[in-house]
């Protein structure tokens, strides 16, 4: 198993600094936009992930699609790096500037370009916030579904392949963007895709570059579906008494094909940060918080057909959110899971894993993971996109502890080796960014991981697009 090795979890590398010449040019062309500023080089040189700082030697925000070409080909012109940044709220060390270089922060292109309600679809601007998209087209009686539980930019999103809690229904960015305005590693301008629903026109960059994690090109404007807000809407929570009477529940949940909206795991660990965090008083025992949306009998069926399935497996105590505010305070609740849980131990950071399965070894992924976890010792906490087969296993670690960092990283290698074993992924959702190099090879195999290296030689020659990311070149 090709481990994060010492050198991949090191951010060190060969750097390739901004030069003078380059700097004068920057700030020539982007005045007061382009910052050396220490402060605003430390925001953009970190994500969520536990490794340190490592901070570009220049920002430069973008307003427009024309001025991030114009960046990318000042940059290319010395061969820096380029990293491009939505929200900084990724977890596998996606944005440290391991080689030096620039940001190019796009949290300012945050228009709405269109929104063609009567095709479901809408084009944004990279900066644009999943929250800040759900907003603005409220009164189309449209939304977008997917929901990350950081406030992230639909640019990274894209960048990162992201889903989050309505997946399971509605599919992750990669089935939901259709067509993207690209800034490629020279500084030209190219669409991919279309706003019809299908195309069979050649081959398909759009997908190549949802997930691509900034190391082909720099995403500026996406083209989203949408959807109608459904007529009826139905949130309940139930109580289980042990993690694999839920994770059982969640896999004839999905094995009967009932259309659930969101089916998330909780564990106590986690329940407990919640409740702490949010003032809540949810029953700190494993639980299922769960959406159904369709008609008004469609979401009674679905909850009746759950409701039986959970008792079967021990589940009690159904307690269901009716109104817009009940439910809003639950999945509110779902996603301050990560920072609640943080503040259980001052001072520590969280090694999140990210483990996908195909749903009937979902049991097996998760029963094994939480008893080598307990054996351990070190604090951790599970939540899960589980009606997916993914979860997250998060330890809590002390940074300057070297025994609990290694002993996280083999615990979560043990994680990625199971998944494996049982035909699944080592990243259902966050990417492989720093930290997952290794496994990427694990997984996907030399062959195919040289074959994406030749993608990437052909599209970036000279490595400047986020270098250091997703393959080790
Ligand atoms: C509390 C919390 C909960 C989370 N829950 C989920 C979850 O449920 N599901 C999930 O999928 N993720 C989750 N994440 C991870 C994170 O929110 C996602 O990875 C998100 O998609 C990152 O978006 P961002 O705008 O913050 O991107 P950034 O962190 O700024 O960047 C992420 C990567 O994308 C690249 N990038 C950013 N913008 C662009 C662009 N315009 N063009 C090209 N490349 C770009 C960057 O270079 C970097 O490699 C969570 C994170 C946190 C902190």
């Amino acid at each position: 198993m090709n481990t994060p090795t010492l050198e991949h979890l090191s951010t060190r590398r060969e750097q390739r600094p901004v030069p003078p010449a380059l700097l004068a040019a920057l700030r020539e062309r982007f005045g007061e936009r382009c910052s050396t500023a220490t402060a605003v080089r430390e925001q953009h040189g970190r994500d969520e992930s536990t490794y340190p700082m490592t901070p570009p030697d220049a920002v430069v925000f973008c307003e427009s699609t024309e001025c991030v070409a114009a960046a990318v080909k000042l940059a290319a012109a010395h061969a820096v790096p380029v990293i491009a940044y939505g929200t900084g709220s990724s977890l596998e060390g996606h944005l440290l500037a391991v080689h030096g270089g620039l940001s190019i922060d796009v949290s300012r292109m945050a228009a709405l370009v269109s929104v063609d309600a009567d095709d479901l679809t809408v084009t944004v601007q990279a900066g644009v916030t999943r929250e800040q998209l759900n907003r603005e087209i409220k009164d189309s009686g449209l939304f977008f579904p997917i929901d990350p539980g950081a406030n992230a930019s639909l640019g990274g999103m894209a960048a990162t392949r992201a889903s989050g809690t309505n997946a399971v229904r509605y599919g992750t960015m990669r089935e939901n963007v259709l067509a993207l305005t690209v800034v490629t590693a020279s500084g030209e301008v190219i669409r991919t895709g279309t706003r019809a629903k299908k195309s069979s026109a050649g081959y398909d960059l759009t997908r190549l570059f949802v997930g691509s994690e900034g190391t082909l090109g720099i995403i500026t404007e996406v083209t989203l579906r949408l959807y109608p807000l459904p007529e009826a809407v139905s949130a309940a929570i139930c109580h289980f008494p042990r993690i694999a009477d839920a994770v059982d529940t969640t896999i004839q949940i999905i094995q009967m094909g009932v259309p659930i909206a969101r089916c998330e795991l909780l564990d106590a660990h986690a329940i407990r940060g919640v409740n702490r965090y949010a003032g809540l008083t949810l029953r700190e025992q494993p639980m299922l918080l769960m959406e159904f949306h369709g008609s008004e009998a469609g979401v009674k069926e679905q909850a009746e057909t759950v409701q039986a399935l959970a008792r079967e497996h021990g589940g009690a105590d159904f307690e269901w959110a009716r109104t817009p505010e009940e439910r809003t305070r639950l999945w509110a609740a779902r996603h301050k899971a990560y920072f609640a849980s943080l503040q259980t131990r001052p001072g520590c950071r969280s090694l999140s894993t990210d483990t996908c399965v195909p749903i009937s070894r979902l049991a097996e992924s998760i029963n094994e993971s939480v008893a080598e976890a307990e054996a351990a010792g070190l604090p951790y906490w599970v939540v899960g996109h589980v009606g997916d087969g993914n979860f997250h296993l998060s330890y809590l670690l002390d940074p300057n502890s070297p025994t609990e960092v290694a002993t996280a990283e083999r615990l979560s290698q043990q994680m990625v080796r199971r998944a494996i074993r049982l035909q699944g992924t080592c990243t259902g959702e966050h990417g492989i960014g720093l930290h997952k190099i290794g496994y990427l090879v694990d997984e996907a195999g030399a062959g195919a991981v040289e074959m994406m290296k030749s993608i990437k030689r052909a599209l970036d020659p000279l490595n400047i697009m986020n270098p250091g990311k997703v393959l080790a070149l």
